[in-house]
């Protein structure tokens, strides 16, 4: 394969002997190749790759990020412990309150009255 030297240092390098890179696949022509791009975080992997929005949890399949946002910990977890969003009944007189499909916003008790004000 017609590899350049720089090809050692480019982003697209594919370090396979049967192809020479993402771009040129057979190698590129001339003696320089215009998609050269130095390959600066060879190694390193990039810390924002692994960040996530403080908040965000998964419960069940639904990424919840608000308004648990908003919430400190401690109120975080009093939520986790009453809400019929997380325990699936009223805080005030038990009864189930299920999950919709679409998601409900509102989670209001049928029976109680109890209305939902902490989302
Ligand atoms: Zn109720």
């Amino acid at each position: 394969m017609p590899k350049l030297d720089i090809c050692d240092l480019c982003l697209f390098y594919t370090h396979n002997p049967y192809l020479v890179c993402a771009i040129h696949p057979t190698g590129a022509a001339g003696e320089s190749c215009l998609d050269f791009r130095p390959n600066e975080h060879q190694g390193a992997a990039d810390p924002l790759e692994w960040w996530e929005p403080e908040g965000a949890s998964y419960y069940g399949d639904e990424l919840v990020i608000e308004p648990l946002q908003r919430l400190t910990n401690q109120q975080r977890l009093e939520l986790l412990d009453t809400h019929p969003m997380f325990t699936g009944r009223c805080p005030n007189c038990e009864m189930p309150i299920r999950q919709t499909t679409p998601a409900r916003v509102h989670w209001d008790c049928e029976r109680c009255g109890w209305v939902d004000d902490s989302v």
